[in-house]
């Protein structure tokens, strides 16, 4: 099982709207396999298909809660229900997000607190989760990648300055960038 590449934004894939999967063979096993590795050796809590070039609505995550709780499945074809989301300024230190697709980069962003996802496994069987927390945060993020969003789409004035200028110093926002878990070092 390969590690696979993950896109940087800019890449086309990443800021368009994935299709829904429709064969559940041994070729998606295999992607959803390496996707579980690639986001192990990232390391991660969330992938999404796009994000390692496939235009697929499906993603993976691994997340511990505070109650030890581990949860890691595969979402495909998810549907995601939002509580609202709170006003206000999001905090720093409690709300600040990342993404594998902009390695080494954090911004606080405002989520809703719960949500319910809905989609289908491997073996196209229907399943629910109820999250609240990070869970949630997780869900949110990685469906926004199907639909071709990056959480910094999302953030406010300020914040999606600050990330504009990163990207814009780090040669990001164009074609053709990706780094190898594993073998680059982008998270240090
Ligand atoms: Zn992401």
């Amino acid at each position: 099982m390969p590690v696979l590449p993950i896109r940087i934004t800019g890449e086309p894939v990443l800021h368009a709207i994935a299709e829904p999967v429709v064969a559940f063979d041994q070729t998606l096993r295999t992607l959803v396999d390496d996707m579980f590795e690639t986001m192990a050796e990232a390391p991660g809590v969330g992938l999404a298909a796009p994000q390692v070039g496939v235009g697929l609505r499906l993603f993976v995550y691994n997340w511990i809660d505070d109650d030890e709780i581990q949860w890691r499945g595969v979402a495909i074809n998810p549907e995601l229900w939002l509580a609202p989301t709170p006003i206000g300024e999001p905090d720093d230190d409690e709300e600040s997000e990342g993404c594998l697709s902009l390695p080494g980069e954090r911004f606080a962003l405002r989520r809703s607190p719960r949500v319910i996802l809905r989609a289908t496994d491997l073996d196209h069987r229907t399943f629910e989760i109820e999250a609240d927390g990070w869970l949630a945060r997780i869900f949110q993020h990685e469906y926004d990648h199907l639909d071709g969003t990056l959480y910094s789409d999302r953030l406010d004035h300020a914040r999606s300055k600050a990330a504009a200028k990163v990207i814009r110093k780090k040669g990001w926002g164009v074609a053709d960038q990706s780094w190898l878990p594993g073998e680059d070092d982008l998270e240090g």
